[in-house]
């Protein structure tokens, strides 16, 4: 499509975590193929943070393509209050199956952040239900995210983020992240009075990696022996696997290198290889029981005008027979070790910092860069790259890469090759 708009044009978007303060020159992405995005004077940029982690294969995946373009000609759109589909139902059935079927039931929403919202309903309501009243207290993890809305954002870290809200959120436990045994032994005594007072509902985290606070990642056994403790006096244990799950780790879930498992789970982003926004969170039997009463009062009061919408079903259905492909897993495997590979180069240079990798993700720390979110060092990375034909957007000071999937072999090592370059410049 040849398209040229002028600085005038764009004027009208208000763009999400950017400063509206003399935006000019956003590049306008046309068309994508593969790790490609193409923008309107057909410059070809590599997309080194798969479009905020949402893009699993690549861009207009033919198979994801051809599956929302038939469910599109048989049914887009139904209320799901009274009703179903024949994807969601499908869906639903293979979620549960992937997530290693302690789950029974999936309900859908929009993105990540509804996709907790619920889940904190949830797991609050379940104890209300049960006419347990002092059930009432939530536990997060410091540095924490976990999306934009209301009761998402009273569970993350208080930030920059958050600060024009911080007299509206809902008081919570901030714990630290278990970063090692030690750390997680000293939480849950610090805990203990509250334990035992079986005034805790629930605890949210991303399991083995925080995202948005900086790709900060953590052990297995700290954050399993936390699991532990608060499973053992009846506290929801919600994992927030909007980012993590889907592979990113390099297991369908994180969850999956834990021996301990989730109560409920959040999945977004991936879900429909990026194609398309759906939100899902996955309750246990024991949860849903709660719910299963004959008081209607008991019903879960939440839905979305698009819950469980064909078209995004579709294309997570889609997705889910891409990922069941023998090919996929060696891609997969291929993948992480060179991203293994990478983080061992990163961590050889001079200017960089705690160089690590997880799964599909790498990242590291960019030495004199200041760490917030809104730093000039890192627009400034982001612009540099952008002139080499790479898209890469740092957290404050932390550059992450994290390709779609299919990326090829050759562009994989083109782009390890041209940030080694750009960081030893820096
Ligand atoms: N949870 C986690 C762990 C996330 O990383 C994000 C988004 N980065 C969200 C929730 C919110 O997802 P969304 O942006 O789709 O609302």
């Amino acid at each position: 499509m040849a398209l040229n708009f002028s600085e005038r044009d764009k004027q009208s978007l208000w763009h999400p975590y950017t400063h509206q303060f003399n935006v000019t020159g956003l590049p306008v992405i046309v068309s994508g193929k593969g790790a490609w995005l193409y923008d309107e004077h057909n410059n070809a940029l590599l997309d080194g943070i798969s479009s905020w982690w949402v893009t699993l294969f690549g861009h207009c995946q033919p198979e994801i393509v051809s599956a929302v373009f038939k469910q599109s000609t048989e049914l887009e759109q139904v209320i799901f209050a009274g009703f179903s589909h024949p994807q969601a139902i499908l869906l639903a059935e293979r979620l549960i199956k992937l997530a290693g079927n302690s789950y029974s039931k999936v309900f859908f929403s929009d993105n990540g952040s509804t996709a907790v919202e619920v889940a904190l309903k949830i797991a609050l309501q379940y104890f209300q239900n049960q006419g347990i009243k002092n059930r009432t207290k939530i536990i997060c993890l410091q540095n924490g995210y976990h999306g934009d809305t209301f009761g998402a954002m009273s569970v993350s870290e208080r930030s920059i983020f958050t600060w024009a809200f911080r007299d509206l959120l809902f008081e919570v436990i901030s714990i630290p992240a278990p970063l090692d045994i030690k750390t997680a032994k000293e939480t849950i005594s610090e805990l203990e009075d509250m334990l035992k007072k079986e005034e805790i509902a629930t605890f949210i985290y991303e399991p083995l990696l925080q995202g948005s606070s900086g790709m900060q990642m953590y052990p297995t056994e700290p954050l399993n022996f936390l699991l532990e403790e608060l499973q053992k006096h009846k506290v929801i244990c919600i994992a927030d696997e909007v980012f993590t799950g889907f592979f990113r780790t390099g297991t369908f879930l994180a969850s999956h290198q834990l021996e301990h498992q989730p109560d409920i789970i959040c999945l977004s982003k991936a879900l429909t290889g990026g194609f398309l926004p759906l939100g899902a969170t996955l309750v246990t039997p024991a949860i849903y029981e709660a719910f299963h009463q004959p008081e209607k009062r008991k019903m879960l009061f939440h839905g979305h005008s698009f819950t469980a919408n064909p078209l995004a079903c579709a294309a997570a259905n889609a997705t889910i027979s891409l990922l069941q492909q023998p090919n996929t897993l060696t891609t997969l495997k291929n993948y992480c070790s060179k991203q293994q590979d990478f983080a061992q180069d990163l961590g050889k240079l001079k200017n960089v910092n705690q160089a690590r990798h997880l799964g599909m993700v790498v990242a590291a720390e960019i030495e004199n860069a200041r760490s917030d979110y809104t730093s000039h060092l890192a627009a400034q990375i982001s612009t540099t790259f952008l002139q080499k034909n790479i898209i890469l957007r740092p957290l404050g000071n932390t550059l992450y890469l994290l390709p779609p999937l299919f990326i090829t072999p050759a562009d994989h090592k083109w782009l390890h090759e041209t940030c080694l370059d750009v960081l030893s410049n820096l």
